[in-house]
């Protein structure tokens, strides 16, 4: 996995808050200095290809309603 990937996690962000501008946030920069960056889509694409040699990783945080769209069908066994 590389650090441009972005990472679907099913959290609850209605209150997270982009740190750029006032939309809701969908997506936390993991920075390898231990920091947290929160953006919206917008922002997101703005600043990844900026972020990507500073970040560890990105996850991609949406509503439930939202993630569970983008659950794999389960692999059979
Ligand atoms: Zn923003």
């Amino acid at each position: 996995m590389t650090a441009t990937e972005v990472r679907t996690v099913a959290l609850f962000t209605a209150t997270d808050r982009c740190d750029r501008c006032p939309a809701r946030a969908t997506a936390l920069v993991v920075l390898r200095s231990g920091g947290e960056l929160a953006f919206c889509d917008h922002h997101l694409r703005r600043y990844r290809a900026a972020l990507a040699p500073l970040a560890l990783r990105f996850e991609r945080h949406v509503e439930l309603d939202e993630a569970l769209a983008f659950v794999p069908a389960p692999a059979r066994r």
